[in-house]
């Protein structure tokens, strides 16, 4: 039997009160959805629960930072413990220490890594070290690929960008991403052809190895080899902005599973233990270029401050201790959903596609197989939105746009993948009859 969920009267309300004094309500756009979203008052676990008192199953998962579900309950006892000793100050700790030296032995490209406060600093401060390190000034970005807020990368960007109109921000000054080269992903050839032509103008190629940002979208094989290689031969730095896929595909990440090395990595995200966090490394000659030994700067108040730092060791710890097997029982569940979303969408004769790898995974509205931006972009998303409303109404919370990820945590279960399957299923059908 599936349930419905009781009324949203209380988040109405508060959505009302909150679009007075915060833009569209929310403090980052893809929160909003029409015609108001819910107000959490809780979560645990695989469980957030609104101030009207449902309870969902979450797969937004605050957009990919709760590997372990809400409210891991190690990270909670070493966060009270460290912040009785104090939330930040402004002085190393010993904690950075370890922090780095965890993610240097588990990232192949990283020698040394420095800390920031957020995935968008994270990629802004790669791009800044490549251009210097190369003394170059293109980079090349893909489409559907996001890599933060900032004014360089906000291009065809995918995520909240693709929901909400023109991924071009107003407030950009053309001069500012006219060293911005855009090309398609998965396409190798457009790829070398660029390379070819401008390669010695440009500092660095950026991508997501897997998309995350335009739902789930996969390198196609040899993709990311053939950018490996091309860029090696024009001294060109390759970022590999890693951070959702980071720890999220093993504890080497993307580069690991695909075996493919990049110079610049970007992290963030599952680093923080559910606090604000990003980073970026790479090897000890690029990264000593990093102010104070070098001449590029970087710097951050609250970075590296010891409650994310806390927070997200607690959580590598965990992942490093557990190693093979919670990512092997990720990769479970995840084809268990696959598989299950792909029968139902078959029963249900809808046109979708679904894409995914381990704890990722993303139903596409559309016909056409999504091996880049412009195939997602082919989704239906009024029947997105609709399926979205249908799966809150029965206890199932995903994102609110097609052109974001599902997550999984380990804090799912089988009963949590089982009831999503089924209610999935009959929304599936539901948006197809009328
Ligand atoms: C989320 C994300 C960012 C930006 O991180 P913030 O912490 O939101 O600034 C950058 N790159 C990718 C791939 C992301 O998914």
């Amino acid at each position: 039997m599936i349930k419905k969920n009781k009324e949203t009267h209380a988040s109405k309300k508060m959505y009302n009160r909150a679009r007075q004094t915060i833009p569209g309500g929310v403090n980052s756009p893809v929160r909003y959805y029409a015609p108001f979203p819910f107000f959490t008052a809780k979560a645990n676990g695989s469980k957030i629960v609104d101030i009207d008192g449902n309870s969902y199953i979450d797969y937004c998962m605050s957009y990919g930072p709760l590997i372990l579900g809400h409210g891991n309950s190690r990270v909670i006892e070493a966060v009270k413990k460290q912040i009785s000793n104090g939330s930040i100050f402004g002085t190393p700790t010993e904690i950075e220490i370890e922090f780095a030296e965890i993610i240097t032995k588990s990232v192949p490209c990283i020698d040394m890594v420095r800390v920031t406060n957020s995935g968008t600093e994270a990629t802004m401060h790669a791009i800044r070290l490549a251009r210097g390190f190369t003394e170059r000034n293109q980079i090349v970005k893909f489409e559907g690929c996001y890599h933060g807020a900032h004014d360089y990368v906000l291009v065809k960007a995918g995520s909240g960008a693709s929901t909400f109109g023109d991924p071009d921000s107003l407030g950009i000054p053309p001069d500012t991403i006219k060293n911005t080269i855009l090309l398609p992903f998965n396409n190798i050839d457009a790829f070398e052809k660029t390379i070819e032509k401008n390669g010695d103008k440009i500092a660095a190629v950026i991508l997501e190895p897997v998309i995350g940002n335009a739902g789930v979208i996969l390198p196609k094989n040899g993709f990311l080899q053939a950018i490996r290689k091309a860029t090696a031969e024009k001294g060109i730095l390759l970022i590999f902005d890693e951070v959702i896929t980071g720890f999220r595909l093993g504890l080497g990440g993307a580069q690991e599973y695909y075996n493919v090395k990049p110079d610049i990595v970007t992290l963030g995200k599952i680093i923080g233990g559910g606090f604000p966090i990003g980073a970026f490394g790479g090897t000890k000659k690029i990264m000593s270029l990093n102010s104070p030994i070098g001449d590029v700067y970087q710097a951050g108040t609250f970075s590296g401050n010891p409650i994310s730092i806390t927070a997200g060791l607690t959580v590598l710890r965990q992942l490093t201790d557990g190693r093979k097997k919670m990512y092997d029982v990720l990769r479970k569940t995840g084809e268990k959903m696959m598989n299950g979303l792909r029968e139902q969408a078959e029963d249900a004769k809808v046109h979708a596609q679904v894409n995914g790898l381990s704890s990722m995974f993303q139903i596409f509205l559309t016909d056409n197989p999504v091996n880049n931006y412009k195939d997602a972009k082919s989704s239906d998303c009024n029947k997105f939105q609709r399926y979205h409303k249908i799966l809150l109404d029965r206890g199932i919370f995903v994102p609110p746009s097609q052109f974001e990820t599902c997550f999984l945590s380990t804090a799912h279960t089988n009963e949590d993948i089982e009831k999503t399957i089924e209610v999935i299923g009959s929304a599936l059908k539901e948006i197809t009859r009328d």
